[in-house]
C-alpha cells in the first residue's frame, strides 16, 4: 500500500502497475539501450499507462502522472520523488531535455514494486535497536550536550510505549547504556521471532551544514549501496538472509521515510540503500533510520528537545503501523 490510499484508489493504482508489469511487449517495444541496460522515455512510459508526461526547468526535470502515481525525476540523478517521497534507484536518469529516460531496472526493482506492495500479515513483534551504547557513544555534539547513544535509547523507549499501546510485542536490543556487538543485534530480533527490525540512529557531518532524515534498507542482490551507485563490490553480488525480504523492506522503508519527512522542518534526504551488518542478517523486514543531524545548527537543537524526540517516535510508529496494517 503505497501510501495509505483508499481501497478504490488502490485498485486504480494496481491496474496502472499491472498494465506495465503484465505486458512486457509494451515495454520491449519502447525501450532503448542506455548506459546501464534498457531505458524507456518518460513520454512513452506515460503512453503505456494512459498517464501524462511533462517537463520543467528547461526539460531537465520530468513529471509522470498516471493512476495514483506522481513521479518526478531529474536528469543525471538516481533520486526519484514518488508521491512526494524521495527514493534512490540505481541508475541516473538519462536522455536529453524534454526526452528523459528512466532505467528499466529501476522501474522494475523500485518503482513498480511500490505500486504492487506485498500483503503484510498483522505485526506481532517488533524489535527496536537503539544504535550504539556503552563504550560506543556514536555521534556527538558536545556544544549541545548531545550523545547519539543516549538519544537513540530515548527514542526507542518512546516508540516502545507507543507500539505496546497498539498491542504489539516489543523487544529492545538493549535496555540500558551497554555495548552490544553489531553482529549480535539482528540475532536478538531473529531469536525473538520478530516480524520487523528497526535500528534507530542520528547523523553527523562536520562542517557541511547537512540536515534532514534518511531511511536505509539493504540493497537487493546485484545492486550497490546508494553511496557507491554503479560500483558493485564482491559483497553486492552475494545473497544475504535479509534479501528474502526485499519487497517488504522497500515497502517498510517507504512508509518510514514518508512519515519522517512530515517532521517539522525536516528535509527529506530520501530512502536509500546501505549494506549495514544489522540489516544483512535480519530474518525479517528491516530498516535503519537516521533521524536527523546532531551537527545541524537548528536540527541539532530540535533533537535536544524531548518534544521533538516524541514527534520522531510518533512518526516511526505511524510508519510501522501503515506498513503493518495495525493502525
Ligand atoms: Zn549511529
Amino acid at each position: 500500500m503505497l501510501l495509505a490510499i483508499a481501497p478504490s484508489m488502490h485498485k486504480v493504482f494496481t491496474l496502472f502497475s499491472t498494465v506495465l508489469l503484465s505486458f512486457p511487449f509494451l515495454w520491449a517495444g519502447k525501450a532503448t539501450a542506455g548506459p546501464h541496460g534498457e531505458y524507456i522515455e518518460l513520454g512513452k512510459l506515460a503512453g503505456c499507462c494512459g498517464g501524462t508526461a511533462s517537463y520543467e526547468e528547461g526539460g531537465r526535470v520530468g513529471h509522470l502522472c498516471g493512476g495514483n502515481l506522481d513521479l518526478r525525476c531529474r536528469h543525471n540523478s538516481a533520486c526519484y520523488c514518488i508521491n512526494g517521497v524521495n527514493i534512490y534507484g540505481q541508475h541516473p536518469v538519462s536522455g536529453g531535455p524534454d526526452q528523459l529516460k528512466i532505467s528499466g531496472l529501476d522501474w522494475r526493482r523500485v518503482i513498480a514494486p511500490l505500486l504492487s506492495p506485498p500483503v503484510i500479515p498483522p505485526l506481532r513483534c517488533v524489535c527496536i535497536d537503539p544504535g550504539h551504547g556503552g563504550s560506543d557513544p556514536g555521534s556527538q555534539m558536545q556544544r549541545h550536550g548531545l550523545v547519539e547513544k543516549q538519544l537513540t535509547l530515548d527514542v526507542a523507549r518512546r516508540l516502545r510505549t507507543l507500539l505496546e499501546a497498539k498491542n504489539i510485542r516489543v523487544v529492545l536490543t538493549r535496555e540500558e547504556d551497554n555495548f552490544i556487538a553489531l553482529a549480535n543485534r539482528p540475532s536478538i530480533a531473529n531469536r525473538s521471532g520478530c516480524d520487523l527490525l528497526l535500528s534507530i540512529h542520528f547523523n553527523a557531518a562536520d562542517g557541511s551544514g547537512a540536515e534532514g532524515v534518511e531511511t536505509y534498507i539493504l540493497p537487493s542482490q546485484g545492486t550497490a549501496s546508494t553511496a557507491r551507485l554503479q560500483n558493485l563490490s564482491a559483497k553486492d553480488r552475494e545473497f544475504f538472509p535479509n534479501n528474502r525480504h526485499d519487497g517488504k523492506n522497500l515497502h517498510l522503508g517507504y512508509c518510514l521515510q514518508r512519515e519522517l519527512g512530515t517532521l517539522q522542518l525536516s528535509k527529506d534526504r530520501g530512502l536509500r540503500r546501505g549494506r549495514f551488518l544489522i540489516l544483512e542478517n535480519a530474518n525479517c523486514a528491516a530498516a535503519l533510520v537516521e533521524c536527523g543531524f546532531l551537527t545541524g545548527a537548528s536540527e541539532g537543537q530540535r533533537i535536544g528537545n524531548p518534544q521533538h524526540r516524541q514527534a520522531i517516535a510518533q512518526a516511526l510508529c505511524r510508519g510501522i503501523c501503515v506498513y503493518g496494517n495495525c493502525r
